[in-house]
């Protein structure tokens, strides 16, 4: 709510786009995966059991028939050609083709049942972070980058989407197939058995450093993709590339752009190098099993110790021994990435909510709009960071249908005063009391259906005019849209609209002058009909009809409603019941405008500064004059 009026510039929203850059780790990685990520991993699971669970049972048949097929192998080797029985090969063939048919199909069904599963973890996790944004303070939003909040919601749940489809069942297909394998191995021939699997513990010696590394791999990447969300977001929208072009930057974030995307692609090709390493170890390892295999077998086959069929069958579960091994050992590094993936996101969520909800919210009996209800502010001290404190003990009340105006230099603590009367921040200590009932106590819903906020920043959304008007209250009729939309002298333009209230106002409406904006945002808090209304004032300058217009729009909206305002307008001095000098995060002055003009105080001054060019020169030529 910074601004730059003639009452008081801002140093405050320039300030808070350094401190959003500097301050990019606010949620930042963690450093080491946790056993309390794994629990909460399985809570997020938990929900989904019943399709995981049957997901797993297919993976167990699938495991079972993939056993067959080299026992149907030794038996044609060694039953129907060792022993001259033509008559079974065709049973044996065939059970080579409908086994494998047979796990083809469960694993179509197992795939499917694998994404609804996944995509259902992604969903839940996606929603719970958006409503967790939501509900974060206003504070958490000035100071990360909008990229920063995107990339979590999009780059990390993608990611996290590839983990869960590959670990979730395959861990446990993996450890199945060995553990099945292995016993079939055993049973089938013991010292075959034992050769083969002498260098399976081997696959595990890797697993667990790839693990860490690629934990900090991962973790690299998406905070590299974060930075780089951020920027972009920053500088190719709409109100950032304004800034750009016309300061001539171009170049210059075109070149930061280049830095942060190059930081992107060398975290991934880390990342990906730490899987290609572990492949190599691993392939690497595999081939000295066959080695052995057949070695040993073939021996033992020329003693006559063993068929030749079960060095067959051997060979080829060796294949379906060790395929897993290396996933198992892949899967590590994977889970690990998983890991540092919802550590991510558990640190999001996790993120404390300034203003929580009463446990016993307070009952107000009070009808939106029909009766103005007083803002009380008791000895409001407030600091936006520790040891900084920016509100030193303001009391005020804003009476029941009154109009208190509030001005002051730049960076007296204004747009504070309005935030606090919002909730969008509580008080570090004191009070501010609607009705008498304390903000803290009330719910959230509850201040919001009351209250309501215009600020300079007219945000609109891309869509049309009359869905931008409903927007505080969509069941709207389309009269008391047409009202609201004449209240707030908007009823020419409209007309003038080729497609009247359905057109579409550009992204942040930029296709409407500042003017009409500003009447748009009055059409929607009338139409809204708060009991409290907190205003800053638009400061940008006006033609006088446009001005005389919003004059109108603005008298429309005041008119049977409590209403604290960040005066920037005469008129809105004029009329207020009390004006409140701010100064230096205190009230300086309290009166009317007669009153606070005959004081001869900062108020005078201030006023003359802005309202009398004349008078404003002399007073700008005065030491410690105020800014304006
Ligand atoms: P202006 O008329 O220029 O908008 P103001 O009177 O509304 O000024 P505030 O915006 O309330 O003043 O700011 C009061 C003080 O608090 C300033 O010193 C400002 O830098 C600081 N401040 C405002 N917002 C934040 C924030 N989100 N974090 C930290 N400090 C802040």
């Amino acid at each position: 709510m910074g601004s730059h009026g003639p009452m008081g510039l801002g140093g405050g929203p320039m300030r808070a786009v350094w401190e959003q850059r500097r301050s990019l780790g606010y949620i930042e990685g963690g450093q080491r995966p946790s056993r309390e990520t794994a629990r909460r991993l399985l809570a997020v699971l938990r929900p989904h059991a019943p399709r995981l669970i049957g997901a797993m049972a297919l993976t167990v048949l699938i495991v079972l028939v993939g056993l067959v097929p080299p026992l149907l192998m030794r038996a044609v080797i060694d039953t129907a050609i060792g022993q001259h029985r033509p008559q079974i090969l065709v049973y044996l063939a065939g059970g080579l083709v409908v086994f494998p048919a047979v796990a083809a199909l469960a694993s179509v069904a197992q795939n499917y049942l694998n994404a609804v599963v996944s995509q259902g973890v992604i969903h839940d996790l996606r929603t719970a972070m958006y409503e967790h944004g939501q509900r974060l303070g206003i504070d958490f939003f000035t100071r990360t980058p909008g990229g920063e909040i995107h990339s979590r919601l999009v780059n990390d749940l993608n990611a996290v989407q590839q983990v869960l489809r590959t670990t979730m069942t395959g861990l446990f297909v993996n450890a199945l197939t060995i553990a099945l394998t292995l016993t079939t191995m055993f049973v089938l021939n013991w010292q075959l058995a034992a050769i083969s699997v002498l260098i399976l513990p081997a696959f595990a010696l890797p697993v667990l450093s790839f693990g860490r590394r690629t934990y900090d791999a991962i973790t690299r990447t998406q905070e590299s993709l974060s930075r780089m969300t951020a920027h972009l977001e920053e500088t190719l929208t709409l109100s950032g590339i304004v800034v750009v072009k016309s300061f001539g930057t171009r170049q210059r974030e075109a070149d930061h752009f280049k830095r942060l995307s190059q930081e992107v692609s060398t975290a991934q090709v880390q990342q990906s190098m730490v899987g290609q390493w572990l492949t190599l170890v691993v392939s690497a390892l595999s081939a000295i099993g066959p080695a052995l295999l057949y070695g040993y077998g073939g021996y033992l086959v020329i003693t006559g110790s063993v068929q030749l069929g079960t060095v067959v069958a051997f060979s080829t579960y060796l294949v379906q021994l060790y395929n897993p091994a290396s996933s198992l050992a892949g899967s590590n590094t994977t889970l690990m990435g998983g890991l540092a993936l919802f550590d991510r996101i558990f640190r999001f969520l996790d993120l404390p909510i300034d203003v929580p909800e009463p446990s016993e919210p307070a009952p107000l009996a009070a009808q939106p709009g029909v009766t103005p209800l007083a803002l009380r502010y008791d000895h409001v001290r407030f600091s936006y960071r520790q040891g900084e404190e920016v509100l030193h003990g303001v009391s005020f009340e804003a009476r029941a249908g009154q109009l208190t105006a509030l001005v002051g230099p730049s960076g007296a603590g204004k747009s504070t005063i309005l935030s606090l009367g919002a909730r969008f921040y509580d008080p570090t200590s004191g009070d501010v009391l609607l009705d008498g009932v304390s903000l803290r106590s009330l719910r959230d819903e509850t201040v919001r259906d009351l209250m309501s906020v215009v600020t300079q920043e007219l945000f609109l959304f891309h869509t049309t005019l009359e869905e931008n008007v409903r927007y505080g209250r969509p069941d709207a009729s389309a009269q008391e849209v047409s009202d609201a939309v004449e209240a707030a002298q908007l009823g020419d333009l409209v007309s003038a609209l080729p497609e009247g209230l359905a057109t579409v106002v550009g992204e942040r409406g930029y296709r409407l002058s500042g003017g009409e904006k500003q009447r748009v945002a009055i059409a929607r808090a009338i139409l809204r009909n708060p009991s409290v209304l907190l205003l800053d004032e638009a400061t940008s300058s006006l033609d006088s009809h446009a001005e005389r217009l919003i004059q109108q729009a603005l008298q429309r909206l005041f008119h049977g409603r409590t209403v604290v305002a960040i005066a920037h307008r005469l008129s809105t001095v004029l009329a207020a019941d009390q004006i409140l000098v701010v100064d230096g995060g205190s009230i300086a002055e309290r009166g009317r405008h007669a009153e606070l003009l005959a004081q001869g105080g900062l108020y005078a001054r201030l006023f003359h500064e802005q309202f009398d060019p004349g008078a404003g020169a002399e007073a700008a030529a005065r030491p410690g004059a105020a800014q304006g």
